[in-house]
């Protein structure tokens, strides 16, 4: 695998996948799972693990896995380094933990404007108008500067429509000159010729386009605004084009789970490599069309179709509901092999790396990644609105560190019943803010598990 590619995988929800594969599996078949201590010399070897060594160590593993070594490790592809910095410290500071648990964010998803040219019915965001309290110009440029000095790897931007704020292209650019992996999560109806020219020479490296609909009439309606998929689809080509690697984003409910298929097929005839399927969640203005949540049986039916579409290749169908862990887990434990294995939030490869699913762990909130809100202020996930600090008062890394919210999240031994209780906590731990908007409990079961529906 090239070693550029393995960092784009990591974006949407893929944040640990593959450094999981590349760093972890030797290390998991050596040492006990949450136990620091036996990880002894190798404990003291990461701690004292210095910048050039993490540069040394990616270029031996790039030529390893027989790609040419990556260049510019102190420029765009600053990341690199950061992000193999962030597991080796990880394991040196907590064990080989399952799930992972790492010592920064791995992931940063910023939504950044409440600014929106359309009126989805299911936005989390409740987005419009700019947020009255939202950051600067200039203090955005201050949050990239302190991202990069607590060595997050990865930004995602997210809104509202990020797009629709004119200061996007300054900050993005800024963002990608620093040294981190750019990715973007749009309506994609922003995206004429010349800005997917120009988001390919500013240096993002990912974006993913909602279409949530193959029918037309469909996803205008769900969008909120006619003509919307038109352009969504002009974006997407756009995007193809110029060879930035593009995603479908759907966001599935019972209005439109049947067109998953098409959607599918829409997204190979227009040559994008991946479609992503949105668990549904209730926040925002999605509070209002709660009756749309997919029952658990629903939700189950989606979890095996997506499987069965991702094994049969040529495109990537993934999906965020951490159930889908489960899923690949029972299957292993029952046949003992598959010809792939994915995991919830994220893909990997063969069925070797099956263990491996262990360690994503599903649920990602606080665990291995962060939402900022327009404001400013951090929350576990952007679904998961619960204030654990702001970016004007305190350090990314401060935050991750001292928070009891994002210490509760990591630890799937708090979780209630069922989800407490059952044998799949750590590969799925339940999508925490469906949690949180159905109970307002961010350690109580996830109303969409088919498990857990039997005993609620
Ligand atoms: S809270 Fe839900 S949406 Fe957020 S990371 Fe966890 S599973 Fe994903
Ligand atoms: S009961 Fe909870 S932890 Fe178990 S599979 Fe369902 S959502 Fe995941």
């Amino acid at each position: 695998m090239n070693i550029t590619k393995l960092f784009i995988d990591l974006m949407t929800h893929k944040a640990t996948t593959t450094l999981a594969t590349y760093l972890l599996k030797p290390l998991i078949k050596y040492f006990d799972p949450i136990s620091c201590s036996q990880t002894g010399l190798l404990t003291m070897f990461f701690e004292r693990l210095t910048d050039e060594g993490v540069k040394w160590l990616i270029k031996v593993g790039s030529r390893i896995l027989g790609s040419s070594a990556p260049e510019d490790l102190d420029g765009r592809n600053r990341y690199l380094v950061n992000g193999v910095a962030i597991v080796l410290d990880s394991i040196a500071r907590f064990g080989v933990r399952k799930p992972l648990v790492t010592s920064r964010p791995l992931m940063v998803v910023w939504n950044f404007t409440n600014l929106c040219n359309l009126r989805c019915k299911h936005c989390y965001q409740d987005a419009s108008r700019r947020h009255p309290n939202e950051l600067s110009v200039e203090e955005k440029l201050d949050l990239v500067d302190m991202l990069c000095r607590d060595r997050v790897p990865l930004l995602a931007f997210s809104g509202g429509e990020p797009l629709a704020a004119p200061e996007f292209f300054e900050v993005a650019e800024y963002a990608a000159n620093r040294g981190l992996f750019v990715s973007i999560a749009t309506n994609g109806t922003l995206i004429t010729e010349e800005v997917a020219k120009r988001l390919k020479k500013l240096g993002v490296n990912y974006v993913q386009v909602s279409v949530d609909a193959a029918t037309p009439s469909k996803h205008d309606l769900f969008r909120g605004i006619p003509g919307a998929w038109e352009l969504a689809i002009r974006g997407v080509k756009n995007l193809v084009k110029y060879g930035i690697f593009t995603c479908i984003a759907m966001t599935v409910t019972k209005f439109n789970v049947d067109e998953v298929p098409k959607v599918i097929e829409l997204a190979k005839k227009l040559h994008v490599p991946r479609v992503a399927l949105y668990n549904f969640i209730p926040v925002g203005k999605g509070t209002e069309i709660v009756k749309w949540d997919l029952s658990p049986i629903e939700r189950e039916r989606l979890l095996y179709y997506i499987l069965r579409e991702f094994m049969k290749g040529g495109i990537e169908v993934m999906t965020t509901a951490p159930q889908y862990g489960r899923v690949i887990a029972s299957l292993l434990e029952e046949y003992g092999y598959l010809p792939k294995v994915a995991a919830a939030h994220f893909y990997s490869g063969s069925s070797e790396w099956g263990k491996v699913v262990e360690f994503i762990g599903g649920c990602g909130a606080g665990r291995v990644y962060l939402g900022i809100e327009p404001d400013g202020t951090v929350t576990p996930c952007v679904f998961l609105k619960i204030p654990v600090g702001n970016v004007r008062q305190s350090r990314i890394r401060d935050i991750w560190m001292k928070s009891q919210v994002l210490w509760d999240l990591r630890d799937r031994d708090k979780l209630k019943d069922p989800c407490g209780s059952c044998p799949y906590k750590h590969v799925c731990g339940g999508c925490r803010a469906r949690a949180y908007a159905y109970f307002q409990d961010y350690l109580a079961p996830d109303p969409g598990c088919f498990r857990a529906s039997k005993y609620l």
